[in-house]
Order: C-alpha cells, then structure tokens, then sequence
C-alpha cells in the first residue's frame, strides 16, 4: 500500500481505511425526501398514485423536472482508466473518489449525486451506456476517463445528449487554473496577450487549460507545450490531433530550452521535473503553476527560495493557492441545473473564471480566514485563488454561470428574481 508522501499524520493510510469503513460504508446514502409514515403517503409516493405523475411526463417531457428529482441530480460517471493520480485501477477501484464527489456537490452544493462506475473501456460502448441512463440525470459529471479517449467521449456526448455535461479533470482544472492565471499575471503587471508560456504535459488537463487560456486572450503562437518525449514541434511525428494542434516551428526540443525567457510555466504533467536552474532561467516574476499531484512538477518551498519574485500555485492544500477543482464544479453544475442549461458553453466557462478571479480580489470575510486558522488573507501571491470554505463561492460563481447560460441562449428556464435566488443558495 502506498504511502503518501508530506502526511505529517500518523497511520494516514489506516485513518482513511477506517472513515471509509465506519458504518453505513462508504460516503454517501440515498434518504426520501417526502413522508413516507402512513399509508396514504405510500399510495402516493408509490401506486397508485405515483401513476398520476408518470402519465404526466408522458403528455409533457419537460415536467419531469417538476415531478422528480432529475433537476437537482447529477451523476458522476467513470469507467476508472484515469483514477487520480493512479491510472487505470477499474471501475470498482474507482468507487472511492466518485463517491466522495458526490460528497463534495452534497455539501457544497446541495446537489445530490449517484455515483455511477461503468466496466467498458470501448469509447462507443461506454458512450450508448451513457446516453442509455441520461434520462435520469439533470446533469453529468465525466470523472477520472483516460486521454485522448475522454476527448472523444466527452465531445460525442456533448452533441447528442441536452443536459449539462462537463469532463471535470478537463474543464474544472482549466476553469480554475485560468481564473489563477488571470489574478498571477495581474500580479506580475503582465498582460495575457504578451507572455510567453510552457506548458509542460500534453494531456486531458493540459489541452483544456491551455485552450481556455487562449479563449482569454492567450496567443497561441507564443505556447510551448511539452509532452514526455519533449517539445511539440514540426520535428515530431506521430501527434495525436490534441497535440497536433499545437504545434510549434521551434527549434527548442527540451523542458529546459522552453523555459529560457518565458513568463508562465504550467505543469500538468509528473512531479520533480523543474530544476531550480530552468526556473532560474525564467523571465522576471516568473508564474509557475505546478499542478501535477500529489507532487508538482517543482516544490513549493524550493521555488520560493530559488526565486524571491516567483508567483506560484498548486494541486496542493498545504501549499498557497491550491487549484482545486471544488471551488468550480459544485457552482457550476448549481447554476447550470438551475436554469435547466442545455449544456455548458464556453460563455459558462468563462464567466466562472471571472467570477473566481474577481472573488480572490474581495476582501476576505474573518470566517474564512479563521476556518484556515490564518491571521489575515489578502490579494497577493500568497493568497490569488478563492478558498474551498469560502461561503461566497455559491453565490457568485452559480449566478454568474446561470445568467452565462440565459444570454448565450441555452436555458431551458430563466430565472427573473436574482435577488431571490440568491437568498435561495444561501438557505
Ligand atoms: P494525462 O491525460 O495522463 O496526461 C499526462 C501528460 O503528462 C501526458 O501528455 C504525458 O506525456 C505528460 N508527461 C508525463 N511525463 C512527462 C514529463 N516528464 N514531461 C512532460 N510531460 C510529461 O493526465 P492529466 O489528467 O492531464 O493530469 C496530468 C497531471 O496533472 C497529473 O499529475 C494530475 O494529478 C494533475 N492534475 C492536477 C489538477 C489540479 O491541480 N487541480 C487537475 C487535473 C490534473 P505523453 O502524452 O507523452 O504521455
Ligand atoms: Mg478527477
């Protein structure tokens, strides 16, 4: 059994066995949500008059989200290829983290989960798998799915089913990450659409990431992206079409090289691949995202101490400035739901990222900083992404998506009251 590095507790692994196991096993239940004590509620609850709302949907579709839970559940769907950081472990191995999504939407958002693990491995297959229990879900959340397999699933899916729909390792990790970038680089006084950036790693999290960046102005022609074997330049052959697109007339092959004079390093690749040197060789502050987990592609306190100007962030919660993809997808799917979104846009995407990026500049409320048992939290480089116990997240990240979806046009309903529904997330 692995060990995981930096826990300062004690029988970590155990401790995580036995939370695990404590009864009910697991980490999530399914509770009725209507009185169920005498018979009367069981003859509407069920037959005979559960018929009543059945022959209703039937007559009008769209009234199923007024007769059954569809509208506030998601489900959160994995085949296990890309658990974690732990590979392809399976289905069944993979139970664990799509449970404790389903933990996460809970408490952050109310939104209940089933959490669904499905043994196919096929694109196709698992693709009429998916579709063939869509009807039960307000929304989907693709979890832990292997690239390039995931891009196709994902996109297949985004076309044929009507509901939101989101590959989290891909859009969560980019929504968050470039609301970081935005805040990082007004931090170095440097624009978006000047720097110079190395993304290390070409994979599901890298591509999305790097094309929402260029969504926010980012000129694709001055990204590097390197993959194991490398710069992607016109040297290389055999790219997948994800890496394809990113191909750069570069006489630079390595890390190293594509590294000198650049402004922001992305990693979304293995951990310990920066050495001091290459960030040394970085323009002045230097923005450097090590988000591979559970170690990033160079240590916080190395980096810190190799460069006095260097603004970073990581996957990591005992470091500044995690990029976690809690403080996106709980809200997003929220506001999504909410205003039954025919799907997620880029419109949506992006409004989150700025919804998150202006958070991080507010001053922060003391209950938030005492629920990290700090003295003070302000918009600096130690402090430039949102907290996950930071209440305000609902609110403004769910509205902010929900409206997204009403301008660009793929509400299924509108909300006319803000200030209402507002009031309603806070409840
Ligand atoms: P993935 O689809 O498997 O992609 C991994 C990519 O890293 C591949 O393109 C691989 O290259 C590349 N790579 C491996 N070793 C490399 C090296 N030494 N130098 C350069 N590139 C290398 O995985 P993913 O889902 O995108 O995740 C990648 C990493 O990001 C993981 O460590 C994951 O934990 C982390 N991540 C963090 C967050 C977060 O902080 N919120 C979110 C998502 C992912 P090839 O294509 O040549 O194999
Ligand atoms: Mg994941």
């Amino acid at each position: 059994m692995p060990t995981y590095k930096n826990r300062d507790e004690k029988n970590f692994n155990q401790a995580a066995l036995d939370y695990h196991k404590a009864e009910p096993k697991g980490k999530i239940e399914v509770i009725p949500s209507k009185p169920h004590s005498s018979a009367r509620d069981l003859s509407l609850a069920y037959s005979p008059g559960v018929a009543i709302p059945c022959l209703e949907i039937e007559k009008n579709p769209q009234t199923i989200y007024d007769y059954t839970g569809k509208g506030n559940l998601v489900a959160v769907i994995s085949n296990g290829t890309a658990v974690l950081g732990l590979g392809d472990i399976g289905a069944e191995a993979s139970k664990p983290v799509m449970e404790g999504k389903g933990l996460l939407f809970k408490i952050f958002a109310d939104i209940n989960v089933f959490d669904i693990e499905i043994s196919e491995k096929d694109p196709d297959k698992f693709i009429e798998i998916v579709k063939g229990i869509a009807p039960t879900f307000g929304g989907i959340n693709l979890e832990d799915i292997k690239a390039p397999e995931a891009f196709y699933i994902e996109q297949r899916l985004k076309e044929e089913l009507n509901i939101p729909l989101m590959h989290d390792d891909q859009h969560g990790t980019a929504i968050i990450s470039a609301a970081a970038l935005l805040n990082a680089l007004e931090l170095a006084g440097k624009k978006i659409d000047e720097v110079k950036m190395v993304v290390n790693g070409a994979g599901a999290a890298a591509i999305a990431c790097t094309k929402l960046y260029i969504a926010l102005g980012l000129k694709k022609e001055n990204v590097l992206m390197c993959d194991s074997k490398g710069v992607i330049n016109h040297k290389r052959e055999n790219l997948t079409p994800e890496k394809l697109d990113f191909i750069v007339n570069t006489d630079k092959d390595t890390l190293d090289e594509a590294l000198m004079g650049a402004d922001v390093f992305v990693g979304l690749s293995k951990g310990d691949v920066m050495t001091p040197d290459m960030l040394n060789s970085m323009a002045e502050n230097p923005i450097v995202f090590g988000l591979a987990n559970p170690t990033p592609e160079i240590d916080y306190n190395l980096a810190i101490k190799t460069r006095k100007d260097v603004i970073m962030a990581t996957g990591r919660s005992d470091f500044p400035n995690q990029v976690n993809n809690v403080l996106g997808f709980p809200y997003i799917f929220r506001g999504a739901l909410d205003v039954q979104a025919s799907g997620i846009n880029e419109e949506m995407k992006l409004a989150a990222v700025h919804a998150l990026a202006d958070l991080a500049k507010e001053p922060v409320p003391e209950a938030v900083i005492l629920a990290y048992n700090l003295k003070s939290l302000n918009f600096g480089r130690d402090y430039f992404i949102p907290k996950p116990f930071d209440n305000r997240l609902i609110t403004r990240v769910s509205i902010a998506v929900a409206k997204a979806a009403m301008e660009s046009g793929i509400a299924g309903r509108a909300i006319t009251d803000f200030e209402e529904y507002e009031n309603n997330l806070l409840d």
